[in-house]
């Protein structure tokens, strides 16, 4: 759409949060054909990029390429980088408010889903946010220490890509597989100790309800050619589907053809050279946690459930059966997904907050007037990158709707930001953070080492 609207001022929006929504939403606003839009973006964290730098499995750079786009973002005039600092904290919400014509709350979902269940405060049970943030880098999980040199057996409760992700992770040889990305040195070392040889990756629903993709099911069989092999899912899930596969959706169909090949060919090959091996288990909902010891698990207690409706074409429920199993597991790692947060302030300065579902409510991205949600914190944490980008896209529209009615100049809070004690990181910063990364990176024959303390960056950058 042409805008044929002239903006008499230039006009100021705050963005909170650099993650891909934050970024996003900033490259729509600035292609806004009056070029008088001025995008700030404050970033909590010393770097930006939120869960593309931090959450992206290390063994998919191609999915980190939008960052190439985002570095574009950055090199437009009309844009401004303060990283670290937090808003809410550093920043009132009252402040970005008065001193900007649009704020778009963009911080993304940064909690657990948590496990509720006896046994769930032990050391042995990690979420998949602690797991994944220490191998990538997270600057307040690197204590985590998993206990991978003790651990054999591993359980998994969810069935999404980021369990596939773990999966590749804990069973995947750190060469080829790892040593060369951008996983940190210090996760690098601590996987070549791993003892970790048997993961069970388990879901509450069916195996034609299961949340990954087809593309990461097929990558994580295919490590059968590395020595990690599929020990399979039961006959028992599979079997029922084999009648009605001509009725199944095309991506349903796929999984079935993809899991009953992979058993064809494992039948027909003489040997396997499997050292390590991952199991899909189905139908099985957490119910209590058994300590070995201090650090590591003995079992976990599963109840049965059966499909309610298991037509498929009216959505499934489950109901449990009564029925309990139990799985040996040294650790549990949970991957029942991202949990959004109101940040300090929110509430208070009258924005709504779900807190249940841990979103701000928000009708296609408007909140109240001059405030917006986008990205994750805007519908829940759900979505790949492509998704979060075209929700930016369309709250950048709804914005720049709005804004072609306001009319007040704002001049945004640069010059405050400056004046504080805490250092500001700028992007001519982060350049200098990146390259120190990735030349760190190439002395060590990776793609990218990542600095892993706030102090280190800030070291840097002084
Ligand atoms: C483990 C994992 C793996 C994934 N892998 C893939 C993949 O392979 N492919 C794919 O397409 N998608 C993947 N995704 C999904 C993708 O990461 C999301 O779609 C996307 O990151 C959501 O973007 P966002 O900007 O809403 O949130 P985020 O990426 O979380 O960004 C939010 C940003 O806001 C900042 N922030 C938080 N609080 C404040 C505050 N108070 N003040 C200032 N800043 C703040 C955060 O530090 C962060 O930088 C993955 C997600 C996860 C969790």
């Amino acid at each position: 759409m042409i805008r044929q609207f002239v903006r008499f001022y230039s006009q100021k929006v705050a963005i909170v949060g650099s993650g891909p929504a934050g970024f996003y939403t900033a490259l729509r606003l600035l292609k806004d054909p009056s070029q008088k839009i001025n995008v700030d973006i404050f970033e909590k964290l010393p770097v930006p990029y939120g869960l593309s730098r931090f959450g992206v499995a290390p063994d998919h750079p191609e999915v980190k390429e939008c960052q190439t786009r985002f570095e574009e973002v950055a090199h437009d005039k009309r844009f401004n980088f303060y990283g670290n600092v937090d808003i809410g904290k550093d920043v009132s919400i009252e402040m970005l408010k008065d001193n900007y014509n649009a704020v778009i709350f963009a911080y993304g979902c940064s909690e657990d889903n948590k496990l509720n269940i006896k046994g769930a405060d032990h050391k042995g049970v990690i979420s998949s946010r602690q797991f994944v943030g220490w191998y990538n880098g997270v600057f307040d999980l690197q204590d985590l220490n998993p206990p991978l040199e003790k651990a054999r057996r591993v359980v998994i409760i969810g069935n999404g890509n980021v369990a596939l992700d773990l999966t590749r992770v804990l069973l995947g040889p750190v060469d080829p597989l790892w040593k060369s990305t951008d996983i940190t040195a210090k996760a690098i070392s601590k996987l070549k100790e791993s003892k970790v040889e048997h993961v069970t990756i388990v879901g509450r629903r069916g195996l034609l309800q299961s949340a990954f993709t087809n593309k990461e099911l097929k990558e994580l069989i295919d490590m059968h050619s590395i020595g990690v092999g599929f020990k399979g899912v039961s006959e028992d899930h599979i079997a029922p589907f084999a009648p009605l596969a001509k009725n199944l959706g095309r991506v349903q169909k796929r999984r079935l053809d993809l899991l009953t090949k992979y058993f064809q060919k494992v039948k027909n090959s003489t040997k396997t050279a499997c050292t390590k091996e991952w199991e899909l288990q189905y139908l099985l909902s957490p119910k209590e946690i058994i300590a070995k010891d201090d650090q590591l698990l003995s079992k976990v207690v599963f109840e049965h459930n059966v499909l309610v409706q298991p037509d498929i074409d009216v959505p499934v429920s489950i109901e449990p059966t009564g029925e309990f199993t139990e799985l040996p597991a040294d650790l549990l790692i949970y991957s029942t997904g991202y949990k959004g947060s109101a940040i300090q302030g929110l509430i208070e300065a009258g924005i709504p907050f779900n807190e249940k579902k841990g979103y701000i409510p928000n009708k296609d991205g408007r909140v109240s007037p001059g405030i917006y949600a986008s990205g994750w914190i805007r519908r829940g944490a759900t979505g790949a990158i492509a998704s979060t980008m075209m929700d930016a896209f369309f709250v950048a529209e709804t914005v720049l709707s709005d804004l072609d009615n306001s009319s007040t100049e704002k001049h945004g809070l640069g010059h405050y930001i400056s004046k504080q004690n805490k250092p500001v990181v700028t992007w001519q910063d982060w350049e200098k953070i990146q390259q120190h990364e990735s030349e760190a990176g190439t002395s060590l024959g990776k793609t990218r080492e990542k600095l892993t303390t706030i102090d280190q960056v800030l070291e840097l950058i002084k």
